[in-house]
Formats: structure tokens, C-alpha cells, sequence
């Protein structure tokens, strides 16, 4: 597989046998088969055909913030956007940029240029590709809410524009968690504002993140989804899990809402204080928690 690929793709795009632990910020997960980390929309296309023609599968990411990789690693091909794809263009009220560009450096580009909407994204640690697919979100706004329209190719290399009704966009999530389509870029509807205010916004979403969340420690932020008329942090804190550790992973002792890799964590000890977590909540609460996070590899 690997030969074959040098084919088509420049050698230094390509990873073999890479370990996913280097491109997660959990820093956890296995050997992926192959990881290419495209240079253009063309390469992308290229490995979809390849993968598409040899029956391998194929997997998406952005920078891996959001993921947690089993320890025997991922079969096929990893195709890694974040960083890859990070062109963008600001015009009038909006911008449109590729999927692989950070999300906090988009913010800040909107913050330049007195553009209004994206305060909130400072501080999430994905790419915009990530942040559609999850339709992420903090400090009460979302993607959902600056999302004009978002080019995408499907598995079959069919390319497609999504406007912003057809992507059923909800609290993280988005159509593509169904559609299989990759993300290749997006439009963003922004409003003009006050360049000072829109910083000083900014500024205070970190303060609050520094002073909230274990930012010291490598996680992939908060590992549940919200449920309906409670707050996952409080919960669990409520019920002594703070610092409750198995093996590396650590229910984190500043946000019991996240998980920490407190070191030499392995994806077994965190499904296993997941599992232990969702127990607990659900023993006392009877609420069944649903994790936020995206679980992948082989099991
Ligand atoms: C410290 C910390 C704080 C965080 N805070 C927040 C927060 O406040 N709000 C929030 O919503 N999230 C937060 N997160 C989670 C995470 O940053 C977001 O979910 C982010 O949007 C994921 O982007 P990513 O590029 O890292 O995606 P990845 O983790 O690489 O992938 C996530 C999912 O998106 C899919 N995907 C990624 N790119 C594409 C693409 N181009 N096309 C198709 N599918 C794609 C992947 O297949 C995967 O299923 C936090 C994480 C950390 C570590």
C-alpha cells in the first residue's frame, strides 16, 4: 500500500506505521497504518480514489483534539487536515477558509479585521474542519451560528456545497457525522464591530478557560456531552470523582469534566474511567452520560 501511494504522493506527505499518540492531544493511540497529511484539495481526492479502488479504509481528522485513538492503532489510512489545508480570505463581512486552519488563528484573523461572531472559538484547540464536523462551541455561541455554507467532498469524490439548512446543525453535531462527506472548507457569516471589544472578548474566554480548565495537561477537553438539565463538571465533582485515576487517566482535579492524561495514559485506562464514570452518574442520577469525544481504532 505504502509503495503504491509513493506514486501518487509526494514521499514526505506520508507517514507508515505513525503513531496516532503524536497527532492526538490526548497524547494517546497506536500505530495508524498510513497518515498523509495532503498538501491540496488534489491530494485528498487522489487518496479517496486510491482508498475508494483498493477497498481500504479511510479516516478524517483535523489536529485530534477531539479524539480518542484505541491502542492497537488504526487500520488503513489517516488522512490528517489540520495544518494541511489552512488558506483563508476575508471579504466584506466574511470569510472563507479551508478546513485545516486553526480555529483560535481564524478568530483572531476575524479579530483583525473588526469582524464580529468568532470571539468564542479562542481557546477551542481544532482545526475548522473539526469544529464543523462537531459544530463546536463555548461561551454560549457556536458554529451553527456563523456558518454560511461548507464545501465538502463525498466518499466518491463528488464535490458538494452544504448551505447552512442542510447540515442540520445541533448541539455538537452536524450532518457530516452521518454523511461520510470530507470537509474541505467554509464560509463564514461574521458581523462588523468594535476591533477593541471584540479582543478584550477574547481575552477574558482565555482568562476563564486558563483559569477553568487543565490547559497544562493533555486531554481532548470535555469528554461528555451535556445532558439535558445538568452540568457534567459539577456532577462528577459532586460525587468525589476528582483526581479518581485509573492507570495514566485522571478524572482532571480543576474540571471534572475533563479527563487527563496524567501519563503514560493508554486508551484502555480511559475507556475503563469512563465506563467507572458512567456508572456512577448513572447509579446516583440516573442519567446516562454520552461521551463527547470521538473513540476510534481497532478494538
Ligand atoms: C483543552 C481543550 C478544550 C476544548 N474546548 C472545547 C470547547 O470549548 N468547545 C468545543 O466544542 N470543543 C472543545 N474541545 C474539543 C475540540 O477542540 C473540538 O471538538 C474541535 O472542534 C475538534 O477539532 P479537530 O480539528 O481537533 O478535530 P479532530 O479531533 O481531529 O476530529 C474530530 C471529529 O471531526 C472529524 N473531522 C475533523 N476534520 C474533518 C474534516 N475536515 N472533514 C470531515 N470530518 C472531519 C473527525 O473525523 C472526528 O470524528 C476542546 C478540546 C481540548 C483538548
Amino acid at each position: 500500500m505504502y509503495e503504491e501511494l509513493t506514486r501518487i504522493l509526494p514521499v514526505h506527505t506520508l507517514r507508515f506505521n505513525e503513531p496516532m499518540s503524536n497527532h492526538t492531544s490526548f497524547k494517546i493511540g497506536g500505530p495508524a497504518d498510513i497518515v498523509v497529511l495532503p498538501e491540496s484539495i488534489g491530494d485528498i481526492q487522489k487518496v479517496l480514489f486510491f482508498a475508494r479502488e483498493k477497498g481500504i479504509p479511510l479516516f478524517i481528522m483535523g489536529f485530534g483534539s477531539n479524539l480518542l485513538v484505541r491502542d492497537k492503532g488504526v487500520r488503513g489510512i489517516v488522512i490528517k487536515i489540520g495544518n494541511c489545508l489552512n488558506d483563508f480570505k476575508v471579504e466584506d463581512n466574511e470569510i472563507y477558509a479551508e478546513a485545516g486552519i486553526r480555529l483560535s488563528y481564524l478568530a483572531k484573523k476575524a479579530a483583525e479585521n473588526s469582524l464580529s461572531g468568532l470571539e468564542f472559538a479562542e481557546g477551542i484547540p481544532g482545526s475548522l474542519g473539526g469544529a464543523v464536523f462537531m459544530n463546536a462551541g463555548a461561551y454560549g455561541g457556536e458554529m451553527k451560528d456563523i456558518l454560511k455554507e461548507v464545501h465538502a467532498v463525498s466518499p466518491d469524490g463528488e464535490m458538494k456545497t452544504f448551505l447552512k439548512n442542510e447540515m442540520r446543525l445541533s448541539y455538537r453535531y452536524s450532518i457530516f457525522q452521518d454523511n461520510g462527506y470530507i470537509i474541505l472548507g467554509a464560509k463564514m457569516q461574521l458581523k462588523k464591530g468594535n476591533k477593541e471589544q471584540i479582543l478584550v472578548c477574547m481575552r477574558e474566554f482565555a482568562a476563564r478557560r486558563r483559569e477553568k480548565q487543565p490547559l497544562n495537561m493533555p486531554s481532548a477537553g470535555s469528554i461528555f456531552k451535556r445532558p439535558e438539565g445538568y452540568y457534567v463538571g459539577p456532577m462528577l465533582e459532586k460525587l468525589g470523582l476528582k483526581g479518581y485515576r485509573i492507570g495514566g487517566a485522571e478524572v482532571s482535579d480543576k474540571h471534572a469534566g475533563f479527563i487527563v492524561n496524567a501519563g503514560g495514559a493508554t486508551c484502555e485506562d480511559v475507556l475503563q474511567l469512563i465506563d467507572y464514570i458512567k456508572s456512577k452518574v448513572r447509579e446516583v442520577y440516573n442519567v446516562e452520560l454520552e461521551p463527547e469525544i470521538k473513540i476510534i481504532g481497532e478494538e
